[in-house]
């Protein structure tokens, strides 16, 4: 499906006098790498005229000193996005989009999935309206424009009526930057003030890394809508709250706070949990890096088990363009990961990670350390077996390669070739996030919080 899944980061930030805005975008999508590294972009607004800059690759790679100097104004937005299919990966295909319509230009990117977006598309383009790219967001624009008479706001909050799905949106006019986020409050925005200018961002640790405070969370349904007046809200119609917990188990930062928790407490917590459910002795608790590191510090803390390195990770490789051939691969050329032979050699270890989804990475994760030396590995997964995919903005795979969906926790420990295997109970997931029962689980549980149609 086209105008699926599109796991982003986005910041926007406004102000009234400072014309260097792209640089505090420019250090926040920095922060924001995390959620994409498909492709990045900004566009500012300069006196009503928006320019901007968008490609594939990474943040260091599509902003030269060049271009950063020639974006100048004071309302920005960026994004890095995922891209999840690659005939989405292009240029064109990058946000954030900027659109013109008989109300003058705006640009607007977005983080999430929207589930009816072939159904509204179809019904445009039936009227005969021709779109320039694959995105959803193109969608939401020409609904945006479809009811923009008067009120952007009234015209935002009718388009956004229309849409059923994940989203946490920024858009930006000539003199206003407008976010909001879906009914559920599936994907994370939170608000922030660096100085006397505003930010909007999907995860905090964007306006910590840029100097900025973090004011509170933008609510589930909830328009923010920032110009010269300040800053006001407006709601849409409000649902039950359902963040995606898998922004707690792998997909946030750890640094970052989302909905009144930080994600580092409940991804420590997992680790303890994993420990309180099934207790297992060991000599060492080393964690997948960086995904599995902090449950394997709650591990190691709640066990008294010591927790030490055992696989490092090269932190300096971008996106490798060469794949490795098969040959390669079964040499063990080991380009990203690689043991910490005299950490784990002649030791039984447990080996904390987030989550299995097909299971050849932890697989492979478990001959590296029989390699190496290890006694014995046994494995602890600080979610519940995936047996669902996304729709929701989480590019999973079809459930039939979910080696969850067709093994047993037993078969899944022979096929990865552990000693033994847990996943933690979905009750002490939610309770490790929080305990409030405000979250979509649709992948553990196959029940989500947006109705599914057969097209998605
Ligand atoms: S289905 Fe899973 S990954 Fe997707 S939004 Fe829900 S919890 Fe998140």
């Amino acid at each position: 499906m086209i105008g699926g899944p599109d796991l982003s980061g986005i910041i926007g930030v406004f102000s009234k006098n400072n014309k260097e805005v792209s640089k505090y975008i420019y250090y926040g999508l920095y922060a924001l790498q995390h959620r994409g590294q498909a492709s990045a972009g900004i566009s500012i607004n300069n006196n009503g005229f928006i320019d901007y800059e968008k490609n594939l690759g990474l943040v260091g790679d599509v902003f030269t000193k060049e271009v950063m100097e020639r974006l100048k104004g004071d309302i920005a937005i960026g994004q890095v996005r995922y891209a999840s299919y690659s005939e989405k990966n292009t240029k064109s295909n990058s946000e954030p989009l900027v659109v013109g319509y008989r109300k003058g230009a705006l640009s607007i990117c977005m983080d999430g999935a929207i589930e009816n977006y072939e159904t509204l598309r179809e019904k445009f383009e039936e009227s005969g309206h021709i779109f320039q790219t694959d995105l959803s967001v193109e969608v939401i624009a020409s609904l945006i424009a479809k009811y923009h008479k008067d009120s952007l706001t009234y015209a935002i909050k009718m388009a956004l009526d229309e849409v059923n799905g994940s989203y946490s949106l920024i858009i930006m006019t000539k003199d206003s930057l407008i976010a909001a986020r879906d009914p559920h409050g599936i994907r994370p925005l939170s608000i922030g003030k660096v100085g006397d200018d505003f930010i909007i961002s999907s995860e905090t640790c964007a306006i910590e890394c840029i100097g900025g405070e973090f004011i509170r969370d933008c609510d589930p349904g909830e328009i923010v809508i920032i110009d010269d007046n300040g800053i006001r809200s407006e709601k849409l119609q409000s649902k039950k709250r359902a963040l995606c917990i898998f922004e707690l188990v792998y997909l946030a930062r750890p640094d970052s706070y989302i909905d009144n928790r930080y994600v580092y407490t409940s991804r420590f917590n997992t680790g303890e949990i994993l420990y309180t459910e099934y207790p297992t002795k060991a000599d060492v608790v080393i964690g997948a890096p960086d995904s599995g590191t902090v449950a394997a510090i709650g591990y190691a803390k709640k066990s008294q088990i010591p927790y030490t390195e055992g696989i490092i990770k090269n932190r300096y490789i971008g996106r490798t363009f060469i794949e490795p051939t098969q040959d390669i691969r079964e040499e063990g050329v080991r380009i990203k990961l690689n043991p910490l032979t005299s950490n784990i050699k002649g030791k039984d270890l447990i080996l904390v990670d987030d989550s299995i989804v097909r299971g050849t990475t932890i697989k492979r994760t478990v001959e590296m350390l029989r390699k190496a030396g290890a006694k014995s590995v046994h494995v602890r997964i600080a979610s519940p077996p995936v047996k669902h995919s996304c729709f929701l903005g989480v590019d999973t795979p079809n459930e039939e390669n979910l080696i969850a969906n067709y093994m047993t926790v037993e078969e899944i420990r022979k096929a990865i070739n552990a000693d033994s295997l847990y996943f933690i109970s979905l009750e002490g997931l939610v309770k490790a996030a929080g305990g409030e029962n405000g979250f979509c689980k649709g992948c553990f549980t196959g029940d989500y919080p947006v109705k599914r149609s057969k097209s998605s």
